[in-house]
């Protein structure tokens, strides 16, 4: 019998909210990369944001967790809240490792937005050993091979998605100022946004 490793994507984020642009991004690469499972990890405090328009990581875990239940390959983690302080990657891609196994196969997804960032990161230099990475195309950035750090290149894919030009920055300001965000996050994020009154003020 051939046993194959298990392929396990793993998309960070803040999600603050979460949106259909993570849900669609972490769904196409789930299926052209024959992933297994993707799981979302939303950060504790996240090192490379201003603080100020975040909610809290229980409302942040919430909403991932509502959003990707209807999906029988998505799942959510806890593990960079419940480390608590700063989230980096690194610590998570190793404590994943240990959770799920030495033989898995991960597949670290960004937008094309975040992976030119990951190389001026705090320690990155075992990423490309720890996981691939995938980084969809994002409207409004363009993926430039050039700004990937050289030694990130090789265990870098990049990849066409539907463009979705959603972001978490423009549904808080749209809850701000009083706009529908209908259709840009699941049905179930939006009740429990206005439900919990959140991002309707700085
Ligand atoms: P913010 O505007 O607050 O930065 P965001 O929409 O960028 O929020 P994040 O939580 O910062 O969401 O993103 C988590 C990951 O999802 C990042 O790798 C980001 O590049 C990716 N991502 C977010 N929105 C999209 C989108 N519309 N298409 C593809 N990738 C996306
Ligand atoms: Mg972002």
């Amino acid at each position: 019998m051939k046993r194959t490793s298990y392929r396990l994507g793993i998309m960070g984020g803040t999600f603050n909210p979460i949106h259909h642009g993570h849900l669609v991004a972490a769904e196409i690469i789930r299926d052209e990369f024959k992933l297994q499972e993707v799981l979302f990890v939303p950060s504790g405090k996240p090192p490379h944001k201003e603080n100020d328009e975040i909610v809290s990581p229980e409302h942040r875990w919430m909403m991932t967790v509502l959003a990707t239940a209807s999906n029988e390959y998505f799942s959510a983690s806890a593990i960079e809240i419940e480390r608590g302080g700063e989230s980096y990657t690194k610590d998570t891609l190793l404590e994943l490792k240990k959770i799920y196994g030495e033989k898995t196969k991960m597949h670290f997804i960004t937008g094309g937005d975040a992976i030119a960032e990951i190389s001026t990161w705090h320690r990155t230099e075992d990423l490309p050993k720890l996981a691939k990475f995938i980084a969809a195309s994002r409207p409004g950035y363009i993926l430039d091979w050039e700004k990937i750090d050289a030694h990130f290149r090789k265990a870098t894919s990049l990849i066409e998605i539907p463009a979705l030009a959603i972001s978490s920055t423009e549904i808080r300001r749209r809850i701000r100022e009083g706009k529908t965000i209908k259709y840009l996050v699941p049905e179930v994020v939006e009740k429990y946004i206005y439900k919990n009154r959140l991002y309707q003020s700085r």
